[in-house]
C-alpha cells in the first residue's frame, strides 16, 4: 500500500549573513515533506473531510478548483489513497491534452468535469444537477477550506507549540486564508502570525478569516495576527522575473524549492521585511513551507 501522508515535520534553520545582519533567526517549517503528491497545507486541510466522508459512509468525495491548482492535485491523490472515488469540477472549458495537474488527476483516478467561469462564481448552486449527474457524494468546498479544514491545521499549530524555540513570529501564504485561520486558532497567543496573501487586493481575507476564526468554539484569546499586502506580484499566476531568481536562489543556497504562486511570494516578503528590520532584534522567525510544488512542474 502507498504510504499516507506524514504528519511532525522537520524544522530547518535557515543560516545567511542577512539574518545575523538584522539580528533574527528564521526557521522554516517543512511541510512540503508531507507526502510528494498530498503535500502541506492541503494535506492538513483535507485529513478530517476524509475521515468525515468515510465515516458518513460516502464512497465518493468531490470537490472544486482551478486547472493549476493544488487542491485538485492534493485531493486526486488523496482521494486515492483513502479509497474514495473523486470527482473533481474544474473552472472552465476542457483543454486537451489535459495540463499536467488534471492528467495527473485523472491518472489517480478522478472523475473531472467542467463549471463555465460564470456558473462556477457561485459553485454551491450547482451541487444539486451534480448529485443528480453524479449520485450522492462528500463535498469539500473550492480550496478545501472548512471548519474540519480548520482542525487540521490545528495539528500543525500544535506541533509548531512544541518547538523548542519561542516563535516570536509566524509566516504563512494565504489563499482562501483557511490555513492562516487554523494557525490562529492554534498557535500560541505569543506568537504574532502574519498572512501574505498571494492575490492582489487581498484586504477582502480579513473579513473570511475573522469569520473562519469565530466558528472556532473553546478559545477565547487569539494571538495578533496581520496580513502583510505588499507580496501578490501583480496578482495570483503572474510570473515575475524578480520572484523566479529569488527562488532560483533561494534553492540553490539552502536547498528548499518554492513555487511563484504562494511560498515563493511569502518567503520573498519574509527576506524583504528582514532586510527592512521590520522585526524586532533578537526575534525568531518561522515561515511555513505550505508544499503546492506540482505548481513548478505544471
Ligand atoms: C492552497 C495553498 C495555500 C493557501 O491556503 P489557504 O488555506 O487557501 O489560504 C498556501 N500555500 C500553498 C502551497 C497552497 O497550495
Amino acid at each position: 500500500m502507498e504510504s499516507l501522508p506524514k504528519e511532525n515535520t522537520p524544522m530547518q534553520e535557515i543560516k545567511d549573513p542577512v539574518l545575523i545582519e538584522n539580528g533574527v533567526r528564521l526557521f522554516v517549517k517543512r511541510d512540503d515533506l508531507t507526502h510528494p503528491e498530498v503535500s502541506g497545507n492541503k494535506w492538513r486541510k483535507l485529513k478530517y473531510n476524509l475521515l468525515k466522508a468515510k465515516e458518513d459512509g460516502y464512497d465518493t468525495i468531490l470537490t472544486f478548483g482551478g486547472a493549476y491548482s493544488n487542491h485538485i492535485h492534493a485531493f486526486a491523490a488523496a482521494g486515492k489513497l483513502y479509497g474514495l472515488k473523486t470527482i473533481g469540477v474544474i473552472r472552465g472549458e476542457e483543454h486537451l491534452p489535459l495540463n499536467p495537474t488534471l492528467a495527473f488527476a485523472k491518472s489517480q483516478g478522478m472523475q473531472l468535469t467542467y463549471l463555465d467561469r460564470t456558473s462556477f462564481r457561485d459553485y454551491r448552486s450547482a451541487i444539486p444537477q451534480l448529485k443528480n449527474t453524479f449520485g450522492d457524494f462528500y463535498m469539500a468546498p473550492m480550496g478545501g477550506s472548512n471548519d474540519l479544514a480548520l482542525a487540521g491545521v490545528a495539528e500543525l499549530g500544535e506541533e509548531l507549540n512544541q518547538f523548542d524555540h519561542n516563535i516570536d513570529y509566524l509566516c504563512a501564504a494565504c489563499g482562501t486564508g483557511g490555513t492562516l485561520a487554523g494557525l490562529i486558532t492554534s498557535i500560541s497567543s505569543e506568537t504574532k502570525v502574519i498572512g501574505f496573501p498571494a492575490l492582489k487586493g487581498g484586504d477582502f481575507l480579513y473579513e473570511d478569516i475573522n469569520e473562519f476564526i469565530s466558528s472556532v468554539k473553546g478559545r477565547n484569546s487569539f494571538p495578533e495576527w496581520t496580513l502583510n499586502l505588499e507580496y501578490h506580484f501583480g496578482g495570483y499566476a503572474k510570473k515575475k522575473p524578480e520572484l523566479m531568481e529569488f527562488m532560483a536562489l533561494f534553492n540553490q543556497k539552502y536547498n528548499i524549492e518554492l513555487e511563484r504562486i504562494y511560498t515563493g511570494k511569502m518567503m520573498f516578503g519574509v527576506f524583504d521585511m528582514i532586510k527592512k528590520g521590520l522585526f524586532p532584534k533578537g526575534s525568531n522567525i518561522v515561515a511555513l513551507h505550505s508544499g503546492g510544488l506540482q505548481i513548478n512542474r505544471s
